[in-house]
């Protein structure tokens, strides 16, 4: 499993990180400490402290910046792998944090979420694929002056004053430094509902609309349109009225929208009151990732529900640099339901039935990204059809797959 503390700089990520590496020594897991290959193994990227980056408060780490030399010190009985400053390693790592989740090993990454011109930070997009659980680490506004001004809500950006220093600001002040302090309640904010297939994390993003529907609010809903239904069929007009079915056979009202700008010029032209923003499978549309920026720092709440990563575990679209950006994520589950296994379903298990074929086999790896399926196996007979299903890492199966460049044995816990 791969947990992420994600945050701006002079946020609390390196406490949390701290106060992990505390607690495993206080409970004698970790007695030896976090560098001599026992079941906790601690690293740190030169560049995340540059006074004293060998200590993480009292606790020694190992410091490198390559992912072969962390690679060479995980031991058999090696169970959790901590590597702070991880926005900053080269890309060699996302494969080395992989093969480390799939030997069945913790891995606990922090990093900085975006950079100061606010686009994520380095390898942190290909890492948040990656991510099973993600903490947002938050600091104080650079601009915040006093009661209710964004001082009273923590922030998750990062500015760049000078050429040496770098601060914390909110999303008006990060977009527009010099205007003074805000109300927080007219900050603009994201919040991410992430999940592989079959969780429920269109319930929670849909539970939410409903709250404020009962409160008064009729916030404005889109979702992904690219022409056609899920058999195939024409499903209406782009920026037309179209509907979400969700998995309660409840369906939902919704503008039909391909890319980021479609949300901003009916946000433009609609003059009701569109403060919250709600977005479904925000993986697709082209170019959200810019107008959900300027739609936050203009005070908008905006709410996306979308795949946490593709059937394949890599970077689906939209998702990981919108998990950058966000103020808050939240993660939902299914349940893996092969052999009874009853674990956390973080991934989504695509399955086939190919034009002619009644066999159900595991997608392949190269199988296209975007295809019409659902939990049943729809679409015309004489197409391949697809179907998901919930799974844990373990029980995943990719044909195609190519091996990993790092390789672990599986690490038995119990
Ligand atoms: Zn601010
Ligand atoms: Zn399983």
């Amino acid at each position: 499993m791969v947990k992420v503390i994600a945050g701006p700089v002079d946020s609390d990520k390196n406490s949390r990180v701290r106060g992990f590496l505390d607690s495993l020594l206080d409970s004698k897991y970790a007695k030896d400490g976090f560098t001599n290959g026992g079941p906790v193994v601690a690293f740190r990227h030169p560049r995340d402290d540059r006074v004293n980056p060998e200590y993480m408060g009292r606790h020694k780490v190992h410091v490198t910046d390559s992912a072969d030399e962390i690679a060479s010190r995980i031991g058999s009985d090696t169970g959790t792998v901590v590597i702070s400053g991880v926005s900053h390693y080269d890309s060699n790592l996302v494969p080395l944090i992989d093969a480390l989740a799939r030997s069945d090993r913790q891995v606990i990454v922090a990093g900085l979420n975006l950079d100061h011109h606010g686009k994520p930070y380095g390898i942190m997009e290909e890492v948040m694929a990656l991510a099973d659980d993600v903490e947002l680490a938050k600091a104080i506004c650079f601009r915040a002056r006093g009661r209710d001004t964004c001082q009273e809500l923590e922030v998750s950006r990062s500015v760049k004053l000078d050429e040496r220093e770098y601060v914390a600001a909110c999303v008006q002040h990060f977009k527009y430094p010099d205007s003074p302090p805000v109300s927080h309640n007219d900050l603009g904010r994201l919040t991410a509902y992430v999940g592989a297939v079959c969780s429920s994390k269109s319930t929670k993003w849909n539970t939410v609309r409903q709250k404020l529907v009962e409160g008064g609010i009729v916030p404005v809903v889109f979702k992904y349109f690219n022409g056609e239904d899920r058999y195939g069929q024409n499903a209406g007009e782009l920026m037309g009225s179209g509907k979400i079915t969700l998995h309660t056979g409840e369906t939902i009202d919704a503008i039909n929208i391909s890319a980021g700008l479609h949300i901003e010029e009916y946000i433009g032209n609609y003059g009701g009151d569109s403060e919250f923003v709600f977005i479904d499978e925000a993986q697709f549309p082209d170019e959200l990732y810019g107008s959900i920026s300027r739609l936050v720092a203009r005070g908008h709440k905006v709410h996306t529900n979308m795949l946490v990563r593709t059937f394949s575990r890599g970077p689906f679209m939209n998702t990981p640099s919108l998990m950058c950006l966000a103020d808050e994520i939240k993660f939902s589950y299914s349940v893996c339901q092969q052999d009874g296994c009853g674990r956390p379903g973080t991934e989504s298990q695509r399955v086939v039935k190919r034009a002619g074929s009644e066999t159900i086999e595991p997608a392949h790896v190269n199988d296209p990204i975007e295809v019409i399926a659902g939990n049943r196996f729809e679409g015309v007979e004489d197409k391949d059809r697809y179907a998901y299903w919930g799974s844990c890492l373990n029980h995943l199966v990719l044909p195609g797959e190519d091996a990993l460049p790092y390789s672990f044995d599986r690490y038995n816990s119990n």
